[in-house]
């Protein structure tokens, strides 16, 4: 019989529910996982209780989703979710099922999840509850939807993006019916958030097989994601086995290729944050420079690329060698912006310059000569520098 190891306050919210006569198993990702040989991430447990009757049993929960049957239960600092066997209704949007409805049958529960390695679940005494043939699809690493492959992706088109997801992080094939309705239905994508799709597009990114983004294009799902995929796909598949599961990295491999504004797009359709954006956008725009190896050239990028990503950077444009030259110049801390240049602008201001157009243009023009030659940046070499500046732009007016 199969036997998993559970965490002492997980067993003990089963065990409490038990004695209360519920029925309690510990269901889906932890499930598959352990039977895996992987940590859990987090450990959800099914529950034949109703939520009220849940939160009747235990001391300190949290509504967390009541509508949906979930209350957390806090066993010390820790919370697990507590789910009340449900059904969905019918889904009339591919997205949404119109309404839930509790449940006493965990059979009912396990048939409404996405997949059969999915839908186990397990408790000491009952042992294994594999209604779908779920281990036997984790033995053979296999993606199967539970029952009618394009009924289940007719419900919610979410769970097409979820089978690839699972397969780049198991290392999984889709069986073969469930990848042919996930071909046929794709397009009801067009349905289902961006945020959503973005959350499984970045965990298959993240996945130890960031390569298998190539079944999006596959599917026909690209137009909902990114629809100029195809255009460099063996450069992009190529580029992302390369780097290592870094967010940015990884969304910068996917996009290779792209131009700066063009990446934009892409992300802010996806409803990416500003920050990933920018990021993103900048490993995008800096990796299809030329970087020349010479410590002038690495303080002028350090300058205009900033440090945050710099290491990225490196990675994402293949130019590693470069590393201990940027790591030298930031050590000794030569001067790559305004903040740590010998003049400002109350030294130039005592040269008789005023804020403004001119002032700061003067300053970036000290900058560069500063970062041509670190050896410049002290306010005895600048203000001659600064003076000749300034007589050169008076004699322009
Ligand atoms: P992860 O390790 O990434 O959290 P997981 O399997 O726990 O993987 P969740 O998204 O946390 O995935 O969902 C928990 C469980 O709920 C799944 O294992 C599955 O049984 C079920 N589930 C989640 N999303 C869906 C969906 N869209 N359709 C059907 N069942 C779903
Ligand atoms: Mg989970």
């Amino acid at each position: 019989m199969v036997k998993i190891s559970v965490p002492d306050d997980v067993e003990k919210i089963i065990e409490i529910l038990e004695q209360n006569g519920f029925e309690a198993y510990i269901v889906g990702g932890c499930v598959r996982d352990s039977l895996m040989g992987r940590l859990p991430k987090d450990w959800d447990i099914t529950t034949s209780a109703s939520p009220q009757e849940v939160k009747q049993c235990f001391r300190r929960t949290i509504d967390t989703g009541i509508a949906h049957g979930t209350v957390t239960v806090m066993m010390g600092q820790t919370g697990y979710e507590v789910t009340t066997y449900r059904l969905d209704g019918e889904y009339t949007d591919s997205r949404h099922p119109s309404s839930v409805t509790f449940t006493r049958a965990l059979s009912e529960d396990l048939k409404r999840r996405d997949f059969t390695i999915n839908a186990m679940a397990y408790n000491e005494a009952a042992g294994l509850a594999d209604l779908f043939g779920g281990m036997e699809d984790l033995e053979n690493g296999l993606i199967r939807a539970v029952g009618d492959p394009a009924e289940r992706f007719s419900e919610d088109a979410l769970r097409i993006m979820r089978a690839v997801r699972f397969s780049a992080q198991l290392d999984f094939t889709i069986e073969e019916n469930t990848l042919e309705a996930a071909a046929t239905l794709s397009s009801n994508l067009e349905k289902i958030s961006k945020e959503r799709i973005r959350e499984e597009l970045v965990k298959t990114l993240e996945s130890a097989h960031p390569e298998r983004t190539v079944l999006f294009e596959d599917i026909g799902a690209m137009p909902w994601i990114f629809p100029a995929f195809g255009r460099r796909r063996q450069e992009r598949l190529k580029k992302l086995s390369e780097m290592p599961p870094d967010r940015l990295l990884r969304l910068a491999a996917f996009l290779e290729g792209c131009t700066k504004e063009e990446a934009e797009v892409v992300l802010r359709e996806l409803k990416f944050d500003n920050d990933t954006l920018k990021r993103t956008a900048a490993l995008i725009e800096y990796g299809a420079k030329e970087i020349s190896p010479d410590e002038t050239a690495v303080r002028k990028l350090l300058s205009s690329f900033g440090t945050e990503d710099i290491e990225r950077l490196l990675l994402f444009s293949g130019h590693e060698e470069l590393e201990p030259v940027v790591k030298r110049i930031l050590k000794r801390g030569d001067c790559i912006s305004l903040k740590t240049l010998a003049l400002g602008g109350r030294e130039l201001g005592e040269l008789g310059l005023k804020p403004g157009k001119i002032m700061g243009e003067i300053l970036k023009a000290l900058l560069e000569r500063v970062l041509e030659d670190p050896g410049l940046n002290s306010e005895e070499k600048l203000i001659p520098i600064a003076r000749e500046l300034i007589k050169k732009t008076e004699e322009r007016k």
